[in-house]
């Protein structure tokens, strides 16, 4: 590889900036432990992407984002990949179909190559199930024939992706099923009303709430968060709709930092539900 001082300089802006070329510098810097010249090309690197949201796809190309993105892990550069797995997640995301199915194949190429991606491997499907509709509230959640109305045809898949993208569905749709019903209250020795009132309130809490969502979402996710926008920041949950006295929830503030974190942590399993192996 061959660069001349003016190569250099048209790489400190974004207008001018090769973005594969300052890649290939980085590979090239690192076989040969450049470490100065290394670290100029990271910086100039994180410079340009985090500063250009949305722009790093038409400037690299799949194939040399692949290599990209399989250089930050390999250098530690967490912070940049996770940027880099954004961009292309919203890609799969929020393009028309065409340019979402392409994004995720390229998506699943690359995570099937790498050790890295297990994580990313199991968004891009989501992203894509999220993309078609999916989720889309109806009468009815039908897949196939979403995907059929969006001009796509499950045979374009391979098997292995069609069974994973099917089987991933499938599963996220019965944990929102299982969402339709309170999640089961652990027991608390500490807690005298635990069985008498927490129980019942915090079910009939759930079930009022739930029920009082205009257009529920049929995306997991979606739903766990309209339940937590409802969840009272203090004070104890309770339900009111009794002709008797209303139930309070004792154990309030452990129910409501479990909905808490059952919506912050439903991405970091997303890969379980696509089989997508350790
Ligand atoms: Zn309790």
């Amino acid at each position: 590889m061959r660069i001349r001082p003016s190569d250099l300089f048209a790489q400190r802006t974004w207008g001018t900036v090769d973005i594969n070329r300052l890649v290939r510098l980085i590979a090239i810097s690192r076989k040969y432990e450049f470490e100065d010249f290394r670290d100029w090309s990271w910086n100039l690197l994180h410079k340009h992407i985090t500063g250009n949201p949305g722009e790093l796809l038409p400037r690299c190309g799949w194939q040399h984002l692949e290599r990209l993105l399989n250089l930050c892990y390999d250098c530690q550069q967490p912070q940049l990949a996770q940027h880099i797995e954004k961009e292309w997640i919203d890609r799969i995301q929020t393009s028309g179909v065409g340019a979402s199915c392409a994004a995720l194949e390229a998506a699943l190429d690359t995570a099937e190559r790498s050790s890295y991606l297990r994580h990313f491997h199991g968004r891009a499907y989501y992203a894509y199930l999220k993309a078609v509709g999916a989720f889309q509230p109806g009468p009815a959640l039908k897949i196939g024939e979403t995907m059929g109305q969006a001009g796509i045809s499950l045979s374009s898949f391979n098997d292995q992706r069609k069974l994973r993208l099917v089987q991933g569905f499938w599963s996220l749709v019965q944990l929102r099923l299982r969402l339709i019903a309170a999640p089961e209250i652990d027991p608390n020795p500490s807690c005298s009303h635990h069985t008498g009132e927490c129980a019942p309130g915090w079910n009939g809490w759930w079930k009022e709430t739930t029920e009082g969502i205009k257009t529920p979402s049929c995306d997991p996710s979606e739903f766990l968060q309209e339940i937590e926008k409802r969840l009272p920041r203090s004070g104890s949950l309770f339900v009111s709709n009794r002709a008797a006295r209303a139930i309070y929830v004792y154990c309030s503030a452990t129910l409501r930092a479990r909905v808490q974190q059952m919506s912050s942590t439903f991405l970091d399993n997303i890969a379980d539900h696509f089989m997508i192996p350790p």
